[in-house]
């Protein structure tokens, strides 16, 4: 059959609160045409991110009710540990409130003044508590993964040449090796199974630890299911433990692959790393049965873990964002190809050849894809990278609108509905304008800055 469906039927609906085109070109007005100073009430479909905006299902919520909260030894620690080392069989499971408070763990350990640490790409917070532990990050993405056009399977491997110079090159001053599944910053697109073997092989030749940043294993996992010599008729979970068991540990932000609101963990094999982490842990987060989480938090990841790796639902999630991106291509608009795991990219540079990227492109898309069909995307393009430390400005590699979607929250319609905006959009699409920032912090401007239309 042709038709997506969702795996799921629905039994707690949201209700979206309808607006007219005048409603949201005013709502855009009031926010200073920054659509994170949006109400939620006022975005009809919100791709602003993947993360922790995704559905519980039934299970889960009932796991919540499951859930303990003793201070110490709780129960659902216990079966939050099992799920975790079911995928991934790490000797030590940390919990911590997201991602990024256990990408801080790791790196008050393996951080600090001169150290280098390379990946695929590394994702801004993984970037940022690299850069506030006084190390540098580097990212060894293949050439292809910065091509837009490349039809690469695996456009997120990291360039193996390029990492082994790395090490020749810095040597002592590399903590630890690192690589994201999939590469986020980079489109969503996947790493192979080969290349993970590869950066292990690189990394343990070295001396060094090898660490994961996992967040979409899952949709990476299927991606090498579906496209890497040898895995077809391997299980997910088979393909998740093999990626895994090459490393020496993980960090997660739970509100990705694991169907949470929120969560992460860091997971080690090295007792005495550990240790350590557990020292910060206490400092920072909590008791190491808890870490920042609720009880009935890692009840709900627990079953999450369960449900993520399932292939009709992991099916679905891939195909709809490969729909749109054939859709859209089909009407000439420039995406990015081939689709990535959890998010569809426009290339506002190529369809606005006009706009200076100083005067931001994938914003002006952005702002009147809002106007248009009430969907609330992202730019990463110049308003988001363009500021520099010294407060100049320079325009970014690309200019993309990222269109995020939520796990199991939005329906086939939605995506039609996305579809034909996009549609009008292009109808309008001379008209455009550019904006200029008016206001702005000194640094993660995008959050806050205020804009006026050229
Ligand atoms: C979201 C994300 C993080 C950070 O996780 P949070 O839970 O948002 O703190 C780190 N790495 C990648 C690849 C991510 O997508």
């Amino acid at each position: 059959m042709k038709t997506i469906i969702e795996p799921f039927r629905i039994k707690s609906v949201e209700p979206i609160r309808m607006t007219t085109r005048t409603e949201r070109a005013a709502k855009l007005r009031a926010a200073l045409y920054n659509l994170f100073g949006l109400h939620a009430d006022d975005v009809l479909i919100d791709l602003l991110t993947d993360s922790g905006t995704g559905a519980m299902s039934a299970e889960q919520w009932a796991a919540t009710m499951r859930g303990d909260e003793s201070y110490a030894g709780s129960p659902s620690f216990e079966r939050f540990q099992a799920a975790v080392q079911n995928l991934m069989p790490f000797k030590h499971i940390i919990p911590t409130h997201q991602g990024r408070a256990a990408e801080a763990i790791l790196m008050a350990i393996f951080g600090g003044h001169g150290q280098n640490i390379p990946s695929n790409t590394h994702f801004d917070t993984t970037r940022g508590n690299i850069e506030a532990s006084g190390a540098f990050a580097h990212d060894l993405v293949i050439a292809e993964g910065r091509d837009g056009q490349s039809n690469h399977p695996f456009k997120g491997n990291m360039d193996i040449a390029a990492l082994e110079a790395f090490m020749d090159q810095h040597g002592d001053s590399v903590p630890i090796v690192m690589l994201t599944i999939t590469n986020n910053a980079g489109g969503g697109q996947p790493v192979s199974l080969e290349n993970i073997r590869a950066v292990a092989a690189v990394a343990k030749a070295h001396g060094k630890p090898f660490i994961i940043d996992g967040c979409r294993f899952a949709e990476n996992a299927w991606f090498i299911k579906q496209r890497e010599p040898g895995q077809g008729d391997r299980s997910i979970p088979d393909i998740v433990r093999d990626c895994f068991a090459m490393a020496d540990g993980m960090t997660m932000s739970a509100k990705k692959d694991a169907f949470g609101n929120i969560g992460g963990w860091l997971a080690l094999n090295d007792d005495g790393f550990a240790e350590q982490a557990r020292v910060r842990l206490i400092q920072t987060e909590g008791f190491p049965t808890y870490g920042g989480l609720a009880g009935r938090d890692l009840d709900a990841l627990a079953q999450g873990l369960t449900e993520i790796v399932d292939e009709d639902y992991l099916r679905y999630r891939v195909r709809t964002n490969e729909y749109i991106v054939e859709r859209l291509d089909a009407m000439g608009i420039p995406v990015v190809k081939p689709a990535g795991g959890h998010a569809v990219f426009i290339d506002a540079k190529r369809w606005l050849p006009q706009i200076d990227p100083l005067h931001y492109p994938a914003h002006a898309v952005a702002c009147r894809l809002y106007e248009i069909g009430g969907i609330r995307s992202c730019e990463i393009g110049s308003v988001m990278f363009g500021r520099q430390p010294d407060g100049s400005e320079k325009a970014a590699a690309m200019e993309l609108v990222r269109l995020a979607f939520p796990r199991r929250t939005y329906t086939q319609s939605h995506a039609d509905y996305v579809i034909e905006a996009f549609g009008e959009l292009q109808a309008e699409i001379d008209d455009l304008k550019g904006f200029r920032i008016t206001q702005e912090p000194a640094i993660m401007r995008h959050f806050t800055c205020r804009f006026a239309p050229l």
